[in-house]
């Protein structure tokens, strides 16, 4: 029998607890025999009913293991304390508000059982999400890929699973500034996906604000791409290419078309070289900020896999259990 905890951060969910907690357990029912479950549901603060809710359902079932964090923290700090204390052999985060179906537990689980440490799922789309909201972000993840080493797909989101290997190599990702969806692309293990469509929020309202949106946006290309700050030394090198152009134009105006007024070489020629100069050396300041910048990270410098892979042992005690028949 395995283990496996569900964490859910949940912030101001009084209408959707009961009715995501009936569902896990309902999905859960006939898996009972093969997982022992428990819902790690954390309270980021909320102001609503939810804690005396959880507070009911913890004292009527020790498989409900409510946390309750001192203030509203946001959704990235919720997940990680509730992946901090999901100390069992398989993790599943999820959002508790039903857009992440509890339906598709089994199928989490089935691709754990064919071996897999990461199981992703992407959403394919989202009911009732406009037109803008799905533009940009698929853009934001084309460009966010497009300049840093992670890979994230459009439609990723938090709802995964992972195995004790990958949640305990996550979990020593110790970076204040979270995009956990980045940071997990990094871990390697083996991955994969799995497609779903989210249906709309059962009860209440999105808890992201804008400005939630906006800070984990920031954390993604914050977080995970140093090239922000390397773009002085880019551009650096790009305008003293550009001037070496300008200068040439200021020699041939000074000395061939001799049409400049008195100081205007000398003041072009400066401007063009100190420009230049400038950008270039923010960007060197660039490049030992982003190097202190990983440093304080305190990163693991690589992640073990584990000792005997378990696709392969499988297949060992199958080709075991042959030998002894013959
Ligand atoms: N959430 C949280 N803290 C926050 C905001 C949201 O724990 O500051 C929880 C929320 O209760 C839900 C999940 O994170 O379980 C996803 O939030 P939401 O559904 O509002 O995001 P959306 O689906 O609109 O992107
Ligand atoms: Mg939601």
């Amino acid at each position: 029998m395995q283990s496996l905890a569900i964490v859910v951060p949940v912030y101001n969910e009084e209408d959707n607890i009961p009715h995501f907690y009936a569902s896990v357990c309902e999905v859960m029912q006939p898996l009972a025999a093969r997982y022992r479950w428990e819902v790690i549901f954390v309270d980021d603060g909320s102001n609503d009913e939810s804690r005396a809710i959880l507070g009911t359902l913890a004292a009527r079932d020790e498989r409900v293991q409510p946390v309750f964090l001192s203030r509203n923290y946001g959704h990235q700090l919720a997940l990680t304390c509730g992946l901090d204390r999901a100390l069992t052999d398989v993790v599943i985060t999820m959002d508790g508000d039903m857009q992440h179906p509890p339906a598709l537990i089994p199928e989490l689980l089935a691709r754990f059982e064919q071996g897999y440490d990461v199981v992703q799922t992407i959403r394919r789309t989202t009911e009732g999400v406009s037109w803008l909201k799905k533009f940009s972000s698929s853009f934001y993840y084309k460009a966010l890929n497009a300049i840093s080493d992670i890979e994230v797909r459009p439609g990723g989101s938090d709802f995964r699973l992972l195995s004790r290997p990958a949640a305990d190599a996550l979990r020593r990702f110790r970076e204040h500034d979270r995009f956990i969806r980045g940071m997990v692309t990094q871990l390697g293990f083996r991955q994969t996906t799995l497609s779903f469509t989210a249906p709309p929020r059962y009860a209440g309202n999105s808890k992201f604000s804008p400005r939630k949106m906006l800070r984990l946006a920031l954390a993604g290309v914050f977080g995970c791409s140093t090239v922000p700050l390397r773009m002085g030394l880019y551009f650096g090198f790009v305008c003293a290419m550009l001037s070496l152009l300008g200068f040439a134009y200021v020699l041939y105006v000074k000395y061939v078309d001799l049409d400049a007024v008195p100081g205007w070489a000398t003041d072009v020629s400066i401007s063009l070289l100190f420009g230049s100069l400038q950008l270039i050396v923010l960007g060197f300041i660039g490049e030992y900020i982003a190097r202190i910048y990983q440093e304080v990270k305190n990163r693991p410098l690589y992640l073990v896999g584990e000792e005997m892979p378990r696709l392969r042992q499988d297949g060992m005690e199958k080709k075991e259990r042959g030998a002894e028949q013959a």
